[in-house]
C-alpha cells in the first residue's frame, strides 16, 4: 500500500512509471544539488530527464538557459505548460537524440546535470563522454546515480570497483564525488542508496589509437579481472590476430599483474601496442 501510495499521482502530475526509472527529488535534496553544481547566470544546461521539474525549477533562475530532454510525453508537456521563459523541452530519448545537433545553436561550451534514470545511467554515461567533445560542447556533467554505479565511476587503480567504467570516463574527464544520499530522498523511494558525480570533461590524458579499439581491450581484459594481465589480455589479443606476450612486452607492461592495478595510461599503451 505504501508503495502504491508513493506512486500515486499528486494531482498535478500522473503516477511515477517505472519503465523510465522515474524516482523524484525531495525538495530539501534539491537545493543541495543545485548548490553543489554552483550554477552561474550565463551557464547554459543540458538537464537530461527533468521529471516534474524538481531540479529544473531551482535552476532556471540561476541561470541562462535550460535544454531539457524528457522521454515522458506527459511530464515534458507539464513542464513546458508552466512556460518557465529559459527553458526548452525536448521530448525526447537522450539515448536516440543527436545531442550535438541539439546543442549546435547553443551558446557552447554548456554543461549538464541530471537525476539519471538508473536503468540506463551507463549508456547515458558513455553519451556525455562522447557528447563532451573533449570539453568543446560540454564543460561538465553533474548527475545522481545509483551509489554503486558511481562507486564504480570514480574508482582508483586497485580498489575493487575498479573497471571499464572508470577507466573509459578517466580517458576524457576528471570526476569528482559529491554527494550521497539516502533511498528516503526521494519518491518514490529506489531500493538502493545514491551518490551524486561531477565529470569535468577535458582531452583524453593519452593517446590511445582508436577509442574504439581502447574500448574492446579494456572491456575484453575485464571480464578477467583476477587473471594476470597476460591471461586476461590473451583472448584479447588473439582476436587481434596478436600474441598477448609480444603486445604486453611492446606497451612494457608487466605480464604478471593484475588488469584492476593498471593505469588508464597503461591501458592506453597496451591498446596502441595491439594496434
Ligand atoms: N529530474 C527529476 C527529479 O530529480 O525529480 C526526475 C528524475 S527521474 C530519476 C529520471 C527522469 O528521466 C524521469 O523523468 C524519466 O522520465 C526520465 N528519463 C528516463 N529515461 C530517459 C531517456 N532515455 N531520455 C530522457 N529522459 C529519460
Amino acid at each position: 500500500m505504501a508503495r502504491l501510495a508513493d506512486r500515486r499521482a499528486d494531482g498535478r502530475f500522473p503516477p511515477a512509471r517505472k519503465r523510465f526509472g522515474q524516482h523524484f527529488l525531495e525538495a530539501a535534496w534539491v537545493t543541495k544539488l543545485v548548490d553543489a553544481v554552483r550554477p552561474h547566470p550565463d551557464d547554459t544546461f543540458l538537464e537530461i530527464g527533468p521529471g516534474r521539474g524538481a531540479l529544473t525549477r531551482a535552476l532556471a533562475p540561476r541561470v541562462g538557459r535550460i535544454l531539457a530532454v524528457e522521454i515522458d510525453r506527459d511530464l515534458a508537456a507539464s513542464l513546458e505548460a508552466e512556460g518557465v521563459p529559459n527553458l526548452q523541452v525536448v521530448t525526447a530519448d537522450v539515448l536516440e537524440v543527436d545531442l550535438g545537433a541539439l546543442l549546435e545553436s547553443e551558446r557552447l561550451p554548456a554543461r549538464a546535470i541530471g537525476n539519471l534514470p538508473y536503468n540506463v545511467a551507463s549508456p547515458i554515461l558513455f553519451r556525455l563522454l562522447d557528447a563532451a567533445d573533449e570539453g568543446r560542447r560540454l564543460t561538465d556533467a553533474t548527475v545522481m546515480l545509483q551509489k554503486e554505479v558511481a562507486d564504480r565511476l570514480a574508482a582508483r587503480p586497485g580498489d575493487d570497483a575498479y573497471g571499464a567504467l572508470a577507466i573509459q570516463a578517466a580517458l576524457l574527464a576528471d570526476v569528482e564525488r559529491l554527494l550521497t544520499l539516502p533511498p528516503g530522498a526521494f519518491r518514490p523511494p529506489p531500493k538502493v542508496m545514491s551518490a551524486v558525480v561531477r565529470l569535468t570533461f577535458r582531452p583524453p590524458v593519452v593517446d590511445v589509437g582508436d577509442r574504439a579499439t581502447f574500448e574492446k581491450v579494456v572491456r575484453g581484459v575485464f571480464l578477467q579481472r583476477r587473471k594476470t594481465l597476460a591471461n586476461a589480455f590473451r583472448p584479447v589479443a588473439e582476436a587481434f590476430g596478436r600474441s598477448a606476450a609480444e603486445v604486453i612486452d611492446q606497451a612494457a607492461l608487466n605480464p604478471r599483474a593484475r588488469p584492476e592495478t593498471l593505469t588508464v595510461e597503461e591501458f592506453g599503451r597496451l591498446c596502441r601496442a595491439v594496434l
